[in-house]
């Protein structure tokens, strides 16, 4: 129910559908991923389930391969961004105090400089 009535007003939604641009890098039957439009390091990349689930928190249980699917993703995309071998950081904001902004479950995938701990 959560999950239906966050969708229709979903930027995250709305950029999967295409009803709002965004340039696509990756794409799969479950996950997505395109350029994070105000990125903090040179590669900045939000890895994203199709389906709306609000946040890590509110994920049900069911749904934790879906995680998995996303980190494959990260690494593949990693790869391609040319990342993988320099180092790259996974984070995923959950709620209020991590300052989730956009309540869809997303990964942000960070790399291109060294990153400082709890940047
Ligand atoms: P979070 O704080 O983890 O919810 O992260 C949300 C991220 O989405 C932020 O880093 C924003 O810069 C990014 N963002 C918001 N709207 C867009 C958009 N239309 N296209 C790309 N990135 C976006
Ligand atoms: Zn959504």
């Amino acid at each position: 129910m959560v999950q239906k009535q966050g969708k229709a007003d979903c930027i995250f939604c709305k950029i999967a559908s295409g009803e709002i641009p965004a340039k696509i890098i990756y794409r799969d039957d479950e996950v997505f991923a395109f350029p994070d439009i105000n990125p903090v390091t040179p590669v900045h990349i939000l890895v994203l389930s199709i389906k709306h689930i609000t946040s890590l928190a509110e994920m049900p249980d069911k749904e934790t391969p879906l995680v998995g699917k996303m980190i494959r993703a990260a690494n593949q995309i990693a790869r391609e961004q040319g990342i993988a071998k320099s180092g790259y950081r996974l984070t995923i904001n959950s709620g209020a105090d991590a300052g989730q902004l956009v309540p869809h479950l997303h990964i942000h995938l960070m790399g291109g400089r060294h990153l400082d701990w709890k940047h």
